[in-house]
């Protein structure tokens, strides 16, 4: 029976959101946490932007070194051989990738303006697949950008071709969230029947949909005979109103009535570990959890008024659908209220040594202390806030790769 896999996009089309961004320790921090919620892929950047090389470079190293495992690390460039070459030069360990156009009449008109046919789509992508096996992936992802609005013989044209030159997955894009989990149920079967590999379901939440998409876009698939990818970011981060969010498509796809039971999951979700990764995403992206966010939102287990409270007091089924526990809740919080040290740009080593101290960090001798702290007055030029505890753990841990993480060299 095929299964649901997620692929986590946060760090590419997550970073794409218009006034946010993450720091290339930041995106880092997001691959480990998404390792250890046993999320399948993270589509981890841009291996065509200069200033991603060395973050990339660094990451693959993490998943050499066995730190970022089992998680596979993707690219995301513009399908065509010229950004095929460029990704492999910039970044010649990268093992997976997925190739993106955009395929409805819409771009064609709209965007390409008569500069590009079906046809040239067809070559550009076909080009790009046998380019990037030619140099070393060893697996290939076609995206269809806009799927929803394009026409089903095309759809169906474009992955059929994909798969010819030997494409592993099939992302259905619906761009600018259009579908409805009826309309993406049918898309996502028809293809799958149709192409015969693996689909991705890409989601977006213009309509509220995102979430209820995704899950029908896999049972789309997985009805139609393939393997279902569903893609999510962190808290729903993404352009305009955001993508799938990663702790609703899982909680929906384990808990939903009538779902899990028939529509498994390939890999387990370590879903204790769903509360931290959605608080770091929001203090990395500065961007508050909404109360009402599910699983996570302040509110998802709080209860006030008397029929509910007492009836969760006495049972709480009546009203919660699954435990807090699951998700990682519960433990109490520790905030200081008194004088606080932190890191900072322009830190000293004795307050550095206090910090690290409290998390019962030592160092060997003084030089070593004062490189790991050069270290983190560099993340913290480039963060512009206070870094977190997991933050300063991997700096002591990892430095040689925070170095590269923290190297920009523009204009080289
Ligand atoms: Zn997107």
């Amino acid at each position: 029976m095929p299964a649901i896999y997620i692929v986590d996009v946060t760090n590419r089309d997550g970073v794409q959101t218009a006034k946010l961004g993450l720091s290339k320790l930041e995106k880092t921090m997001i691959n480990l946490y998404l390792n250890d919620m046993g999320v399948c892929q993270s589509e981890f950047g841009f291996p065509t932007t200069r200033h991603e090389s060395l973050y990339l470079q660094a990451n693959l190293e993490l998943a050499e070194m066995g730190v970022l495992q089992p998680i596979r690390l993707a690219g995301w460039i513009r399908a065509m051989a010229e950004d095929v070459q460029t990704t492999f030069r910039l970044v010649p360990k990268l093992k997976h990738i997925n190739l993106s156009i955009s395929t409805s009449q819409q771009m064609i008109v709209g965007k390409f303006q008569g500069r590009k046919s079906k046809q040239d789509i067809l070559k550009m992508m076909t080009e790009g697949v046998t380019a990037a096996f030619e140099l070393g992936a060893e697996s290939v992802g076609v995206n269809a950008e806009d799927a929803s609005r394009t026409d089903m013989d095309f759809l169906v044209k474009f992955g059929q071709a994909a798969r010819e030159r030997g494409a592993n997955r099939y992302r259905y894009c619906d761009t600018l969230g259009y579908d409805t989990p009826f309309t993406i149920y049918e898309s996502a079967k028809v293809l799958a029947k149709e192409v015969g590999i693996p689909i991705e379901v890409h989601c977006h939440n213009d309509l509220g949909m995102a979430v209820a998409n995704s899950i029908a876009g896999a049972r789309g698939a997985i009805d139609g005979g393939q393997d279902c990818y569903i893609n999510t970011t962190i808290n729903g981060v993404g352009e305009r109103a955001g993508n799938a969010d990663l702790v609703a498509v899982a909680l929906a796809a384990t808990k939903a009535k009538n779902f899990g039971e028939q529509y498994k999951l390939g890999m387990p979700l370590n879903l204790s570990k769903a509360w931290q990764t959605a608080r770091f995403a929001s203090y990395a992206f500065k961007v508050p959890i909404p109360m009402n966010q599910p699983g996570v939102g302040a509110n998802a287990f709080a209860h006030a008024s008397g029929i509910h409270a007492d009836g969760v007091l006495k049972d709480p089924e009546n009203y919660e659908l699954f435990d807090f526990t699951e998700l990682g809740r519960g433990d109490p919080e520790l905030v200081e209220t008194g004088r606080q040290i932190i890191s900072g740009e322009y830190s000293g080593v004795a307050g550095f040594r206090h910090i690290m101290g409290n998390m019962a960090v030592t160092f060997d001798d003084p030089a070593q202390a004062e490189q790991i702290l050069e270290l983190v007055r560099y993340a913290n030029v480039e963060a512009q806030k206070p870094l977190v505890e997991e933050e300063l753990l991997f700096i002591a841990k990892y430095p040689d790769i925070a170095k590269k993480l923290l190297t920009l060299t523009p204009l080289a």
